[in-house]
This record gives C-alpha cells, structure tokens and sequence, in this order.
C-alpha cells in the first residue's frame, strides 16, 4: 500500500515555477481579499501569502470589515481588476452573509481569476480550453501524474458534487478519459456504486464516512475531506485518540484511515495529502495569470 505524499508533488510543482517567475520582467501580483475574522480563513490566508513570499509573488491582502456592503466590495475588486501589476485575485470565502458572494465572484475579471471560480473560467474548464483551473482539483490530478496513476479508460468514482471540488475533478478526470461517476447525498446504493472503482475520490466533509466496504481492493483512493472533529469517541474510531488528547481535537478525512489502508494499492493522508496542493495550485495559476499578461 502506497502513501501518495501531497508534500513532494507540491516541493515539485514550486521548483518549477521559480524559473519561470524568475524570467518575467516583474513579479506576478496576487491580491487576496479576506472580509472580516473567520479564523480558518484567517489561516487560510496566512498560508497562502506566505507561499507567495517564499516564492517571490508580490501579494498584497485587503481586509475590509465585516460589515462591508456589496457594492463597496465591488468596488475593491473594480479597483484590482484595473490595476496593472495584479495579475491574479483571490476573493476568500466564505463572505458574510450580507454580500452577495455570485455577485462577487463574478467581478473579478476572468482573466484575473486566481481560483478558476469564474462561470466563465467554468465555461473553458468544460470545454477543454485554457484558463485558470480550481486548486484543489487541479492538485489532484497533479498528484495523480506525479505517481503514474492509470487514469485512461479507468472507472473514477467522485463522491460530492461542489463547484468547488466534486464537480471540477469530475470533468478533469474525464478530460483525463477516465470514465466517471458522480455520487452525492442523494445516491441510492453509496457503497456499492464505490466499490466498482479503480480510482475514488471523497470529497464530502464527513468524518470517515467511507470504509472499507466501499472501497475495491487494490483501488486509488483520494481523500479530499478536512475534517476538525472535536468528538472524542470518533477520533478513537478514526485511531486518532492520541492527536485529539494532545491537540483537543483531530484533522480528518472523510475516509476510514486504518481500512483504507488495509483495502487500497495508495491513499492520501490527512493531513499531506491533497492539502498541501491547494496552495501550490494557486500559486501555478498566479504565475500562468501572470506571463498571460506580460
Ligand atoms: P460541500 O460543498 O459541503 O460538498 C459536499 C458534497 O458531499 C455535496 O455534493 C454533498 O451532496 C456530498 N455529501 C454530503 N454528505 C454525503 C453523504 N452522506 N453521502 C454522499 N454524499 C454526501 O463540500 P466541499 O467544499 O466540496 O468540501 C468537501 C470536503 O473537502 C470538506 O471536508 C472540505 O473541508 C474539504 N476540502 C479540502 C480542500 C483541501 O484539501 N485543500 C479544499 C476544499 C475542500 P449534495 O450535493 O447532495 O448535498
């Protein structure tokens, strides 16, 4: 059983990108917009500018009020989107309940769009064309090159059908010529659609749903979910009893760790597994946003 470790696809994925920033007339710019004081976002945040840092992008982080209004944060996005030396722009969500988060969405110029969320972005994804792809899906299909997975001709099997993950992976993998199947809440049969797959991707948000019946012997399995659990009971379930005494509570996935191992030909971890994609991805956007426009 193989360990697939997010850490060494994204130390590859960073060593390619430094040359190529090094060789554009000036930084790639990202702007992060982080409304408010949610602290995962806060987090979220952190690391990304960070990375931004360590490679050497320009960021810059607007940090409006929580009760900012709609209009005025359209207006901070107006401003970017006219800004020369921004190339990318990252609105973090989620945003308080008074902004209407489409509208905002939509405003940043899709040809700035860091995170691939743009419908217009969406559009190219479908069909194939160029143009800035969601991080977290892209960084699985990073993943999956990175160790050789078959992908051509293999039944992918996707649980969850978010715009943020689920549904994106799916069209990867499809563009990938796997033959795929979407699952979500209301599938009839979860398991047993599961287990007809070489490769499976959980992308839910709960807590070890998947066990080991779900899972085909010798299948990929990629677990997408990051799940704080603070039930003592289920961290002991999910043999992280230790971690949640230490720490008062435990990161997650939403697959059974201990019977995924004992099931599938790889997996990966939570954490370092698909986490430490995400940030890399945007990074590979904002540099890609950036030699488009230079
Ligand atoms: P989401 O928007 O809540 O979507 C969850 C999906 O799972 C929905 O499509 C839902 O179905 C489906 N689902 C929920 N319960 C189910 C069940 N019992 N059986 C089958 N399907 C079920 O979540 P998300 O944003 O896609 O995120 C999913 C997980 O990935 C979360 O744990 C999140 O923290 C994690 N995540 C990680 C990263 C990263 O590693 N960097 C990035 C993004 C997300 P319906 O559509 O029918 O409701």
């Amino acid at each position: 059983m193989q360990i697939l470790d997010g850490t060494a696809v994204r130390a590859e994925i960073l060593a390619g990108l430094k040359p190529r920033i090094h060789q554009l007339s000036r930084p790639p710019g990202l702007a992060v917009v982080l409304v408010g004081h949610n602290p995962a976002s806060e987090i979220y945040v952190r690391g990304k500018i960070k990375a931004c840092g360590e490679l050497g992008i320009y960021s810059e982080k607007i940090t409006p009020a929580e009760s900012i209004s709609t209009g005025e944060l359209l207006a901070i996005i107006d401003e970017l989107n006219r800004r020369p030396e921004i190339d990318g722009i990252l609105v973090q969500m989620p945003l308080p309940r008074q902004i209407d988060s489409r509208r905002v969405l939509e405003a940043v110029a899709p040809e700035k769009d860091a995170d691939g969320f743009h419908p217009v972005n969406v559009g190219h994804l479908v069909a194939g064309r160029p143009g800035p792809r969601p991080c977290t899906p892209a960084g699985i299909i990073e993943m999956l090159k990175y160790y050789h997975v078959p992908l051509e001709g293999r039944h992918a099997v996707v649980i969850g059908r978010s715009d943020i993950v689920g549904k994106p992976v799916a069209i990867m993998l499809l563009q990938e010529n796997a033959t795929v199947t979407i699952c979500h809440s209301k599938t009839s049969n979860l398991a047993e659609e599961c287990r007809r797959a070489d490769l499976l991707v959980a992308a839910i948000g709960k807590p070890g749903l998947v066990t080991g019946d779900f899972i085909a012997p010798g299948a990929v399995v990629i677990d997408v979910g990051q799940n704080r659990i603070a039930d003592r009971a289920l961290a002991e379930r999910l043999g992280r009893r230790e971690e949640f005494d230490r720490k008062g509570f435990a990161l997650v996935g939403d697959v059974h760790p201990a019977e995924v191992a004992r099931t599938a030909s790889a997996y990966t971890p939570v954490p370092g597994g698909v986490g430490p994609l995400t940030i890399a991805m945007l990074m590979a956007n904002t540099v890609r946003l950036a030699e488009r426009h230079i």
